[in-house]
């Protein structure tokens, strides 16, 4: 029988320069792009086309919490779409409503929205704090300076990063940024106003820097006396990737008052749907009726396949117990970045984060990146993947790992050899 539809021409092998002309093409150049292409993966292992293969420490930036193709997210998509794939939110079903369960029972007494991503979370969570201040008309979020919070026009407004907001003016009003981990600056910034505080736990794109114990009671104890919520982004540094399922709840383990730290809401996206587009936040109890019907929504958010790919992802880490892994196995990795910071003190300055969270900082004269042209910490990442393996870069001299929480022992040995090997040509 004759073919009534064309085949799309197929794609060779190893054609590198036809799927980057494609993209050079026909899809809009907004992000800076490594020379890989990628192919298919296999937990904390990913091919090019190639066939060339690295190991995966950026994890698509915290998000694939399971790895790459990991057979539990198949089943559930697979089980779950033969169900439903999506309804309405018009309507009720079990995967939302055992998901929201599941999140609150992991924080605390609340209630969860559903959206589909990291930034659009946080707009719900700006959405909350206007409600919230509105009847007396404060409506002000106060942010951190080398904050990340999304891309929309209110995250960037609320990003504390100028390059993330030029050529976007007029930014969305209302929002304002201190210094990070300085109680004293975010007490002087509040206004009549001001209507929330919002924080990360641990800053990601800001390069892995978390806050301090003393900053976040001293942020509770401040919200408290101004009646002010506490919001925290917990879309890179959530989802067990520190060892405990908030960073804050790791950052406190021990501190005296600790146990009683809670935000008055919470944004959730990236390692949550391991690579399923989904978003989430928490408020906290008494505010959870203030987003009432009618004022806020979105079509997919909470979808059934969505929630049911989360669902899964949560019983895995509880079944294969990958808080603990991410806690030690993080711990193995730092331990071994910081051997290496100490034997190339030349060229890695300090090593920073904790958990499956961990960044290494460049030094700042580094003579074999002497020239213009991109960022040290670019320039080291395409050194890793040269040398097989996968790694984020942020700010200017940082490097991130975000691996996997289910990585292992071993995988981190090879990928500490790997950073050797590059650290070493760097050094000389
Ligand atoms: C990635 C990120 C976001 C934005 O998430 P998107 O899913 O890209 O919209 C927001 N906050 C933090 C801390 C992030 O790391």
């Amino acid at each position: 029988m004759k073919e009534l539809v064309p085949q799309p021409p197929a794609i060779v092998r190893n054609d590198v320069i036809e799927i980057q002309s494609l993209f050079q093409q026909n899809v809009v150049p907004s992000y800076g792009r490594f020379d890989l292409v990628l192919s298919h993966g296999s937990g904390s292992q990913i091919w090019d086309i190639t066939g060339k293969r690295y190991l995966d420490f950026g994890g698509g930036i915290a998000v694939t919490a399971l790895g790459h193709a990991p057979p539990a997210i198949t089943e559930a998509l697979i089980e779950q779409s033969r169900k439903l794939v999506h309804v309405s939110n018009f309507y009720y079903h079990a995967p939302q409503g055992r998901l929201a369960q599941a999140l609150v029972s992991l924080i605390g007494p609340g209630k969860c929205f559903f959206a589909n991503s990291g930034a659009e979370a946080n707009e719900g969570l700006f959405k909350l704090a206007r409600k919230f201040g509105h009847d007396e008309g404060r409506f002000e979020v106060i942010t951190a300076l080398n904050s990340f919070h999304g891309r929309t026009l209110a995250a960037i407004a609320a990003t504390g990063q100028e390059k993330i907001k030029k050529g976007f003016e007029p930014a969305v009003p209302g929002f304002r940024h201190v210094p990070y981990n300085d109680l004293a600056a975010m007490h002087a910034a509040i206004s009549p106003a001001t209507a929330a505080i919002l924080i990360e736990g641990i800053q990601g794109e800001g390069g892995v820097t978390p806050a301090t114990p003393e900053y976040l009671l001293g942020l509770r104890q401040l919200c408290d006396e101004k009646k002010l919520l506490l919001l925290m982004d917990g879309v890179q540094c959530g989802h067990f990737r520190t060892g405990r399922f908030q960073s804050y709840q790791r950052i406190l383990e021990g501190v005296p008052g600790g146990d009683k730290f809670i935000p008055d809401g919470i944004s959730m996206a990236k390692s949550l749907g391991g690579g399923f587009p989904i978003g989430a936040f928490w408020v906290r109890q008494p505010y959870a009726d203030l987003l009432s019907a009618g004022t806020h929504g979105t079509t997919y958010g909470g979808s059934p396949l969505g929630c049911a790919v989360a669902l899964k992802i949560l019983e895995v880490i509880h079944r294969e117990k990958l808080a603990d892994n991410a806690r030690q196995t993080g711990a193995f990795f730092k331990a071994g970045l910081e051997q290496l910071a100490q034997k190339y003190p030349g060229v890695i300055q300090t090593v920073r984060g904790v958990g499956m969270m961990l960044a290494i900082e460049l030094a700042p004269n580094i003579s074999a990146f002497a020239g213009e042209g991109k960022t040290a910490a670019v320039r080291f990442t395409n050194l890793l993947h040269a040398a097989g393996l996968l790694a984020i870069p942020t700010a200017t001299q940082i490097v991130r790992f975000l691996p996997a929480l289910n990585l292992h022992r071993g995988e981190v040995e090879e990928g500490l050899k790997i950073i050797e090997s590059v650290t070493a040509s760097l050094a000389g």
